[in-house]
């Protein structure tokens, strides 16, 4: 439904022909939401779709508090690094690059100008990156990628973590969001006997601190030094020395209200710009 510009629905597949159509000529700089995540391995307790599934629950709201229309154009991202475990669909990024300028071009054939696009697996960062530097001069649209907070209390924390315990992929912080976003596709018991997976070297896990003076140096080596695969980085599919059961809904909650309400304010603040000379036809 769209009246005046205003939607009611928010995902693409759902509006009809007019609605769409109301709301491009009534809203005064509408706006795409794009999001992208992964069919992958997620280790023991959650599910393969993770990051596919938390993408799709944060830019439908981001949307709906921004009259936005959003697309989740596919299910899988670039993931061949974790093909190692069983359940993992990867796209070449040829196909996620694709996908992904095929996207754009569609909405921007039809004159949408303004696209907020989100990644939510670090495997398809360099493909989604590429891939907007290009639709940008290609298609004549704005597009942008933002990330944040980054200065919040909350999110401090969640940095030091990320630093101290290698807390990217399963562990406490990604169990808190999807405990938050598909609790019921969560399943806690299967982590009852957690340990620690990792399999980096004594000498790499000393560069996971913080603290050291050294750290901006000895965490850029820590990088360059891992195999290409999950397989020599973790035994158990998760990227973190932390327990993953330390993760909760209350702190999902808590990270994405501050997610939602920096992109809110984002896309407010960037639509009340008028379009650059360079956008326009
Ligand atoms: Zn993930």
């Amino acid at each position: 439904m769209s009246e005046n510009g205003k939607l009611s629905k928010f995902w693409v597949q759902e509006l009809t022909r007019p609605a769409f159509a109301d709301w491009l000529e009534n809203e005064p700089a509408p706006t795409v939401i794009i999001g992208i995540g992964a069919i992958e391995q997620h280790g023991l307790h959650l599910p393969l779709g993770t990051d596919s599934l938390g993408v799709a629950k944060f830019i439908h709201e981001v949307a709906a508090l921004t009259n936005s229309v959003c697309i989740h154009p596919c299910w899988p991202g670039y993931s061949p690094h974790h093909m190692s475990f069983p359940g993992t669909v990867t796209f070449s990024s040829e196909t996620l690059m694709g996908v992904l300028m095929d996207t754009i071009e569609s909405f921007a054939h039809h004159g949408v100008k303004r696209f907020i696009m989100v990644n939510y697996h670090g495997g398809n960062e360099q493909t989604f990156q590429l891939a907007i530097q290009k639709a940008r001069s290609k298609y004549k649209v704005m597009i942008a990628a933002p990330t944040g907070p980054r200065n919040t209390e909350l999110a401090k924390k969640i940095q030091e973590r990320m630093a101290r315990y290698l807390e990217v992929h399963s562990g406490p912080r990604e169990t808190s969001f999807a405990l938050h976003y598909f609790p019921e596709l969560c399943e806690m018991w299967r982590a009852e006997d957690w340990e620690n997976g990792l399999v980096l070297s004594k000498e790499l896990q000393a560069f996971m601190d913080p603290d050291r003076e050294d750290y901006e140096l000895v965490s850029q080596i820590f990088h360059a030094s891992f195999g290409p695969m999950t397989e020599d980085i973790t035994r158990n599919g998760q990227y973190a020395s932390s327990d993953p059961r330390k993760g909760n809904a209350e702190e999902g909650a808590a990270m994405m209200k501050e997610a939602v309400e920096f992109m809110v304010d984002f896309i407010e603040l960037w639509k009340s710009l008028p379009l650059p000379p360079a956008y326009r036809d």
